[in-house]
């Protein structure tokens, strides 16, 4: 039998909408795409084609298909392509970091609007991917960025990621439980963060992609969802020159929550930054 585009993005999306997934028809495509090295534009030229089938073809096909029954078992798309684009750039992703969203540049493109023109020294504290630090090292041109985490395999891919996209030397990745590994000494004027913010009992409400397949580590907040902004506001201000800022991401529901422990451990000048859906996405303040 003779298979053409057309006919294997009907296959694929059929087995990913009995699989339950939500965008069934577009994941499809996507995969299709990967596999056959296509893009939208050939893809309609081509779809009604009977496609050869010599070795090449039955390779991508097979690929296409493995691809399929991945996805289909709710592994998120971008775990099953290994990259991710944040902030126009491509990222390496593995199961070991959470696939950066798109609410995360909220915060990365404040950071670069407020520090437009300066070189503030940064700490990203649960750098994951290193999306944010390195993303603020290569459109901000900042010059002095550590990417913290507590994971060793979240810092391989960090530091994959910054191989590609800065060369070596890019930025600092240092392994850590919060600050614990941070000289005493070190000062930094921003501390940014996307940490673990969601409470544990919501976890299990979420997604399969998200709750079965994305690191634990990286997603649960303890409680209710704050453990991490407590310590990072606490032990933060000891890592703060005078007048530094922190920038944390937020769930859509804790700006109170994180607005109170800033003002409860001496920060000022605090704003809430809405998200490109109009929620509340990202917290920053001032030490004084
Ligand atoms: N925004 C992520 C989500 O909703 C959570 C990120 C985090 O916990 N830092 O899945």
């Amino acid at each position: 039998m003779s298979f053409t585009l057309d006919s294997l993005l009907i296959e694929g999306t059929k087995v990913l909408s009995e699989a339950g997934v939500e965008e069934a028809s577009l994941d499809a495509r996507y995969l299709l795409f990967e596999a056959f090295h296509t893009d939208l534009t050939h893809f309609i030229l081509d779809r009604f084609n009977a496609i050869s089938e010599d070795e090449l073809i039955l390779n991508r096909i097979d690929q296409y298909r493995s691809m399929i029954e991945k996805r289909s078992q709710r592994i998120p798309l971008q775990q099953i392509t290994g990259s991710r684009e944040f902030m126009g750039l491509e990222f390496y992703v593995n199961e070991h970091v959470l696939i950066p969203r798109q609410d995360t540049e909220t915060l990365v493109e404040l950071i670069l609007k407020d520090f437009k023109g300066s070189k503030p020294v940064v700490l990203d504290m649960c750098t994951g991917s290193g999306c944010i630090a390195i993303s603020l090292t290569k459109l901000g041109l900042f010059e002095c960025v550590t990417g913290v985490d507590i994971s060793k395999e979240a810092l391989s891919v960090a530091r994959r990621n910054v191989e590609a996209l800065l060369g070596t030397g890019g930025i600092t990745l240092i392994e850590s439980d919060l600050f614990e590994a941070i000289g005493p000494g070190q000062k930094f004027d921003v501390i940014v963060s996307n940490p673990p913010y969601i409470p544990t009992e919501i976890i299990k409400g979420l997604q399969p992609e998200v709750r079965d397949f994305e690191p634990m580590l990286a997603l649960d907040g303890r409680e209710d969802g704050l453990f991490f902004y407590r310590q990072l506001v606490l032990d933060g201000r000891r890592f703060l020159n005078p007048g530094g800022s922190v920038y944390f991401e937020i769930g859509y529901d804790q700006a109170e929550a994180v607005s109170g422990l800033f003002i409860d451990a001496g920060f000022a000048e605090i704003r809430v930054v809405k998200d490109a859906a109009g929620l509340d996405r990202v917290v920053c303040a001032v030490l004084k």
